[in-house]
């Protein structure tokens, strides 16, 4: 007889995690987790983003209720939960920056949506103020949000595998989901492949967390599944801010303001009205920009800020999902920045690392929801950025559907 398991997540990154360590706590029945990497961390987007812990100021409430809601309640719980379990984190606070008077007209957007989402702390200042914060920036005002940061993410996904570990999930890695066939009773036959074997077993709830492969996963469920995503690749460099005194960074996130960006990864310079018109019609992404943010060295075992600063992401478009080669040179990067913090030179940069974002086609918020021809496998979709700040709370979530059904 096929063996059966009560809940099989699919993906390892911090979204299944996160939901793994969450159902795990008060779970009776086994939980299975099926990860085609060889590692935990690696080559998905839990292991290649920016690693800023978001406060909620980018998401309007009527577009993305999820993103809105969930980021605003993810960012508190993951500070709680950094604190807990010793993962490297710090509340660095972050300025949203207009260098000029169109970028000031988006600039207004963003504290609308910040006060909408309730982000506590979130003010407008003036240049007198940034330069009290972080010297070597240039800007006419910015919005300065206190509840910003920035964490580890690869030891933030460790920690949250032990934890689910530790309550008796396991996890099958180097296992590819391969084939998912819902049986008369609700149930569904799933066929994993690693390197040696082929297996099939019964689940009785199916959570697919499988990031940029969660559209294909939604079609096996059920192949009328109307999600796609539309990978974006996004690259980033670094420099070392204490090479000289113009370009130390104090330790604050600092981020030109959103924007408007074509598929190419240009960005949109049109009035803040025709961005909006834009943006609903899905023709360009609203996009953080090229941010610099502090990032954790690990100097003599201790993880510490104040020495390497990354740039970007810039935006281009991959050849497939796993297309992570750079296209980008410093040069690019320093453009990008140029406006906002004028003393950077080129040769002061130099590449980092590219991830590729589940951006979901023609839609703008986070899906998770039940199939809707199989009620007992929930979908979670376009889990792009704030993915990271917002996982426990997504896990959460997911884990009242689950109870639920
Ligand atoms: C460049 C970049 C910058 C970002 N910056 C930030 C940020 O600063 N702050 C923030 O909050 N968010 C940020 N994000 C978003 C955040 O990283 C993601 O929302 C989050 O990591 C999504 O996690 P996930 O678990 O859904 O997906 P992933 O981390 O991609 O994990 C999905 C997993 O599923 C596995 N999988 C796929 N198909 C199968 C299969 N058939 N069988 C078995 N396993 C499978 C994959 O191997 C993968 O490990 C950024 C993303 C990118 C790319």
């Amino acid at each position: 007889m096929t063996e059966e398991i009560q809940v099989t997540i699919i993906g390892a990154g911090v979204i299944g995690c996160a939901i793994a360590a969450e159902i795990s706590r008060d779970f009776n029945g086994e939980i299975l987790v099926i990860e085609k990497n060889d590692r935990i961390t690696g080559e998905n987007q839990s292991s290649r983003n920016s690693g800023v812990i978001h406060a909620g100021i980018y998401y309007p409430m009527d577009f993305g209720p999820l993103k809105s809601s969930l980021c605003v309640k993810g960012n508190s719980m993951l500070y709680d939960f950094c604190k807990r379990h010793g993962v490297p984190h710090k509340k660095t606070g972050k300025l949203v920056l207009a260098t000029n008077n169109l970028e000031e007209e988006y600039l207004a957007d963003v504290m609308r949506i910040a006060k909408e989402n309730g982000v506590p702390g979130a003010r407008l200042i003036d240049i007198r103020e940034i330069k009290k914060l972080e010297p070597n920036v240039d800007a006419l005002s910015a919005l300065y949000v206190p509840t910003s940061g920035i964490i580890e993410p690869t030891l933030f996904v460790k920690k949250l595998h032990g934890i689910a570990e530790e309550q008796g999930v396991i996890f099958l890695t180097g296992n590819k989901l391969t084939e998912i066939k819902p049986d008369n009773n609700g149930k569904f036959f799933i066929k994993i492949r690693s390197r040696s074997s082929e297996e099939v077993f019964k689940t009785k709830f199916l959570i697919n967390c499988a990031g940029l492969f969660s559209d294909e996963i939604a079609k096996m469920i059920d192949p009328l599944s109307p999600y796609e995503i539309d990978p974006v690749k996004g690259e980033s460099a670094k420099f070392y801010c204490r090479k000289r005194e113009n370009i130390i960074v104090k330790g604050t996130n600092i981020y030109p303001v959103p924007f408007g960006y074509y598929p190419d990864g240009e960005r949109a310079d049109v009035p803040f009205n025709r961005f909006v018109e834009l943006f609903r019609q899905h023709k360009v992404i609203k996009s953080v920009g090229a941010h610099l943010t502090p990032v954790f060295d690990l100097k003599e075992g201790r993880y510490e800020t104040g020495t390497t600063i990354t740039i970007g992401p810039a935006y281009s478009k991959p050849q497939n999902k796993e297309d992570y080669a750079p296209t980008r040179n410093a040069g690019y990067f320093h453009k990008m920045v140029k406006p906002f913090f004028p003393n950077l030179r080129i040769e002061d940069i130099t590449l980092h690392q590219t991830g590729i974002r589940a951006k979901l086609k023609g839609y703008y918020d986070f899906i998770i929801e039940k199939s809707r021809m199989h009620p007992h496998a929930i979908n979670l979709i376009g889990i792009d950025s704030p993915g990271l700040t917002s996982s426990l709370a997504i896990a959460e979530y997911v884990n009242k559907m689950l109870k639920d059904l």
